[in-house]
């Protein structure tokens, strides 16, 4: 009866200080015979109770604002940056995944159409965005690279853009043949560059593997470990990933019919991301596919929804990710029934923007909001000044079509000189 009516007491007290504290917002001070866990535990309590009732204190966030949270030591944070289709809309890029781990370390899986804007939006400084691991050479999963190429090295990546991607069965099936023509497609913006930039970011660097090699390392630096396994998929030369790091495990599957070495190796994901295409009735309906291509495509080439969960159930992720599928009202339930039909784990609809917190003890999904005005983040290496002797000249004749504004201009030369001490001219 004394135990009880002491718990009450407690209890009224403890209430009572919540209320107070909810008030006037003043730190309630703990007993000092107090022990300092449960002086602790008292103060952190009525401050939550104050933050949850106040009504000028900020509540915790449940959404992720870009360049706004440190990462833990053993944590990952994965952003969606293109979820959809190689049709790329507004509300949806083609594939690409930002993997940000807390050892400073990022990493983008696929630059499917579309991406380059999404990349932006994460806020984070293109020095760190120089590592690309392609899944293949569909243009829904690189059809960005020249846009994260160029729009990088403009915007602070002062080093080449590191490429990691399969081979094919044939030369010309394979990464460095398909770099290396972008590069030839982008002779004009390149030249036209010279001179005028720091072009110290203008070149790739480009790491072909073997797309037959079985959970082969492709790359091992600081600690992280990516791994290559074959995908099914249109042609010889799909693969998936793996990558751990501090004993966490992220999987990221390219397209695939459903294959026996993501069973294999993508099991013990913390997080395993695995294609789910669009269902075959969706195909026909909204994308007016044949109902020939709608199977073939919908459920040979890609994977069903029943059969990415059917995968799932069989390699229990902590998290499992589910995208290449349009996200919305009226044809994500269709697909989530088929998941259902054959998978019951924990699971994310994937779309653009979502960010998955991972650490050994919880996975937490979130969207992100974005800034439309976002201009580059700070670069982390100061930018060169061009060397100008490189520039290539116009030719007589359109050199000949500069109508005179130099007398309009000077003053802009004027006002940059002067304040930074220099001696810069116009072009003649
Ligand atoms: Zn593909
Ligand atoms: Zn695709």
């Amino acid at each position: 009866m004394k135990k009880l009516s002491t718990f009450v007491i407690a209890g009224l007290v403890m209430l009572c200080l919540g209320y107070l504290a909810g008030l006037s917002r003043v730190t309630v001070t703990p007993r000092a015979e107090a022990s300092p866990a449960v002086a602790a535990a008292t103060a952190s309590t009525v401050l939550a109770m104050a933050d949850r009732i106040s009504p000028v204190k900020p509540r915790a966030r449940d959404f992720y604002a870009p360049n706004s949270e440190p990462l833990g030591r053993s944590e990952m944070r994965l952003i969606a940056c293109g979820t959809g289709m190689p049709t790329a809309r507004p509300k949806q890029a083609a594939s690409c995944w930002l993997l940000e781990l807390g050892n400073g370390d990022k990493f983008l899986f696929d630059v499917g159409t579309g991406s380059a804007e999404r990349i932006a939006a994460t806020q984070i400084p293109y020095n760190y965005l120089d590592k690309v691991f392609l899944s293949h050479l569909h243009t829904d999963h690189f059809g960005d690279l020249a846009s994260v190429f160029v729009g990088g090295a403009l915007a602070g990546r002062q080093k080449p853009l590191r490429v990691w991607g399969p081979s094919g069965a044939t030369p010309e099936w394979g990464t460095e043949y398909a770099v290396d023509h972008l590069r030839k497609m982008l002779s004009w913006d390149l030249a036209g560059r010279k001179g005028l930039t720091d072009d110290r970011g203008y070149h790739f660097e480009v790491n072909e593997f073997d797309y037959r090699g079985v959970n082969v390392i492709v790359y091992q630096d600081n600690g992280v470990t990516i791994r290559s396994w074959p995908a099914i998929h249109a042609l010889d030369g799909a693969v998936s990933f793996s990558l751990e790091w501090k004993g966490l495990k992220f999987v990221f599957g390219g397209d695939t019919y459903p294959n026996k070495w993501y069973m294999e190796y993508a099991k013990d994901a913390d997080l395993a991301i695995h294609e789910c295409f669009v269902t075959v009735p969706q195909m026909i309906d909204k994308f007016q596919f044949t109902p020939q291509s709608a199977l073939a495509v919908g459920t040979q080439i890609h994977t069903a929804p029943e059969a990415f969960g059917k995968v799932m159930s069989l390699i229990k992720p902590r998290m499992a990710v589910a995208y290449h599928f349009f996200n919305d009202y009226d044809t994500v339930s269709e697909i989530e029934k088929g998941i259902r039909s054959t998978y019951d784990g924990p699971l994310s609809l994937a779309t653009d923007y979502m960010v998955w917190n991972i650490t050994k003890d919880a996975v937490r999904t979130r969207m992100m909001v974005i800034d439309e005005d976002v201009w580059p983040p700070p670069a982390t290496e100061k930018p060169q000044p061009p060397d100008t002797s490189r520039r290539i000249p116009y030719s007589k004749m359109i050199a000949g079509g500069r109508y005179d504004m130099s007398d309009i201009i000077q003053p802009i030369y004027d006002a940059v000189n002067e304040q930074y001490g220099l001696d810069e001219k116009q072009e003649e």
